[in-house]
């Protein structure tokens, strides 16, 4: 099975070497390796401006179909990330962990 990241699925151009990037700066998402998970991630590009904390950003993310995939509680591919990306799964969790004020 094919898993696309984000940048396939949302064709932004913002990932590295993407046709975007060389000029407006390639995406967090793409530096840190989270094509899977970029919700998570603080300071992505979505929408061409540069998105809030999960917890800013996590509306606009709730609508968008990378989430509705990959979330790996409600998405309907959540489940098999960790076994193919488990990488991403780790930081995806110390993200979430980091962005959560207790
Ligand atoms: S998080 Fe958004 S802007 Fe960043 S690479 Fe993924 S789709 Fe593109």
């Amino acid at each position: 099975m094919k898993l696309l990241n984000c940048w396939e699925i949302n064709k932004c151009e913002r990932q590295r070497d993407g046709k975007k990037a060389k000029k407006l700066g390639e995406c967090i998402a793409s530096k840190e390796g989270m094509g899977h998970s970029c919700w998570a991630v603080a300071g992505t590009l979505c929408g061409g401006k540069i998105q809030g904390t999960f917890a800013q950003k996590i509306g606009f993310c709730t609508s968008c179909k990378v989430y509705a995939m990959y979330n790996r509680s409600r998405g309907n591919r959540g489940k098999v990330i960790n076994k193919i990306f488990s990488t991403e799964e780790k930081k995806y969790y110390n993200k979430m962990l980091e962005s959560f004020d207790y």
